[in-house]
């Protein structure tokens, strides 16, 4: 498959929907949907979540089957949780800035310059960075897992630089920084934002840690995208400014219909936090490679079990402190 998805016309008069519904029961497939993905999938996912839920659900299925409608590494680590299944993902070029800001040869040298540092990793990173890690963290596990290390024990954070400096700030640990970012949640335009929350004076202004140091000054609210979700749903507020990918807006708005959601708006006139990876997944490209079972995750053993020690210390921890 040259292209990285199946590129096979199909009957316009097709209900995708029901058809994916009726796939899910023969294959006894589970649809795991990140909340960036276009709405038309959330709505027909089994389960939609950020990194960690989805990470959680991946590792506790009975599914034989796993499509998951992210980006490629999140299937790669559907996988390096369950070697024995399938996993599909519908575009294998959905791929990820963050995870590409660091190339395993460069970081490997880097790790051997702080010979005496642990690794900690942001799960947004491919299963080579992963195994050269010795905890993986996602947004909404960060700082427990940071604050649960020894006080005296150094620190390289990887490979996000915003969510390291954040998590400096919150948990005054000197860590190392990898300098990577997110292309979306680099986007956004302080002064925008300023102008914005003026029009609107009782907007909440919600952000996630992605975002860089600047624009999280200005925040009223931090935290993962769950954590954004449940802010919006918990707070009295009923206007609110959110920065980060606009996938998430879907879920707020089902889950308050009476609130009003506003993009946090990016520093030029495309919709660049709009993420270019995750919106390559459609209902279309969804159907084929459940219909056809691929294009599908393949990862050498060896790799699969080095990625997978972090990733398990992660879910531990995790579950230590019920998060
Ligand atoms: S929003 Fe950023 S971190 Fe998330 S998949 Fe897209 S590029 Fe990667």
């Amino acid at each position: 498959m040259k292209a990285g998805f199946l590129d096979i016309e199909i009957d316009p008069t097709l209900d995708l929907f029901h058809e994916i519904e009726r796939l899910k029961k023969e294959k006894n497939a589970i649809l795991l949907a990140h909340y960036y993905q276009e709405p038309d999938i959330q709505d027909v996912a089994d389960y939609i979540g950020d990194s960690l839920g989805l990470a959680q659900k991946a590792q506790n299925t009975d599914a034989d089957i796993i499509v998951f409608a992210g980006v490629h590494f999140m299937a790669e680590t559907a996988k390096i949780l369950n070697p024995n299944k399938k996993v599909l993902l519908p575009d294998l070029n959905a791929g990820c800035s963050l995870a590409d800001s660091a190339p395993a040869d460069q970081f490997r040298k880097f790790k051997e310059k702080h010979p005496d540092h642990i690794v900690i990793s942001y799960i947004n990173c491919t299963a080579d960075i992963k195994a050269l890690s010795d905890i993986i963290v996602t947004s909404s596990n960060a700082e427990k897992i940071v604050e649960s290390v020894p006080p005296d024990q150094k620190i390289i954070f990887a490979p996000d630089k915003n969510l390291g400096a954040y998590l400096v700030k919150k948990t005054g640990r000197d860590m190392v920084l990898w300098n990577g970012a997110c292309m979306v949640h680099e986007i956004f335009s302080l002064e925008k934002i300023t102008k914005l929350k003026t029009r609107h004076p009782n907007a909440k202004f919600i952000a996630h840690p992605e975002c860089e140091e600047p624009v999280l000054r200005l925040a009223d609210y931090i935290g993962s995208t769950t954590g954004l979700l449940k802010y919006t749903q918990q707070s009295d507020a009923t206007e609110f400014i959110v920065a980060t990918e606009t996938g998430i807006l879907h879920q707020m708005q089902k889950a308050s219909p009476n609130k009003t959601f506003i993009p946090a708006p990016p520093n030029n006139s495309c919709a660049c936090n709009d993420c270019p990876h995750m919106k390559l997944n459609t209902l279309e490209k969804l159907y084929l490679c459940m219909e056809y079972e691929t294009p599908e995750i393949q990862m050498e053993e060896e790799l699969r079990k080095a990625a997978r020690k972090p990733i398990d210390r992660m879910l531990e921890i995790s579950a230590r402190y019920g998060l």
